[in-house]
């Protein structure tokens, strides 16, 4: 284990057992369509790449990057695209990949943009959940596993960028975030 990490929330063993099964999921809501899958960077991509591993149906992949986080662990409410989508999704069954779901602001943004832009179906799917710090109303139909109100990184997670290319989810130690 990394040595600034305190515990392991979810092991990269969980990781792939949960991945299997969204995937499978996915494969039988989806069989037939032909899904544009949007993955929201950077926390997403590790999640991303394993999960359509499991996907046995045509889909296709785009990217967004929008910010509400700045630097620190706690949300400004604040959505601003800094990356937007290469294609139009007009008529097209949808795909949001995300990382982690808390207060619901980014992908509650996200969703209104791509429903404004005509999508023919929006759904969600997310490694992680935490309910208990949800602000706006909005869940993920697709769910890996809910977690209580802590701070997580690794799999793709970061703090200030860092930890991302761990490949387990886990806490930090108290004296990192007092460097
Ligand atoms: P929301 O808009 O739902 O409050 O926040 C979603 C975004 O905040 C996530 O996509 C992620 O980038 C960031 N975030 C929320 N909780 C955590 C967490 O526990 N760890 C990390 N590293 N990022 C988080
Ligand atoms: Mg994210
Ligand atoms: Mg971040």
């Amino acid at each position: 284990m990394h040595n600034d990490i305190k515990s392991t929330v979810l092991t990269s063993e969980q990781i792939q057992e949960t991945c299997k099964r969204l995937g499978q999921e996915i494969t039988k809501d989806y069989d037939g369509k032909n899904p544009l899958c949007i993955g929201i960077l950077k926390g997403s991509i590790l999640f991303m790449a394993d999960l359509i591993k499991n996907i046995d149906t045509h889909v296709e992949l785009e990217f967004m990057d929008v910010s509400s986080y700045h630097g620190g662990t706690e949300s400004t409410g604040e959505v601003k695209i800094l990356k937007d989508l290469d294609v139009s999704v007009e008529g097209r069954d949808l795909i949001i990949i995300e990382d982690i779901l808390e207060t619901g602001t980014t992908l509650n943004a996200i969703v209104d943009l791509l429903k404004y832009r005509k999508a023919k179906s929006i759904e969600i799917v997310t490694l992680l959940d935490k309910p208990m710090r949800r602000k706006v109303e909005i869940e993920a139909k697709y769910v890996g596993e809910k977690i209580p109100d802590e701070f997580v990184v690794g799999y793709g997670l970061d703090y200030q960028e860092r930890y991302r290319n761990l490949p387990y989810i886990g806490l930090l130690k108290e004296e990192v975030y007092t460097k």
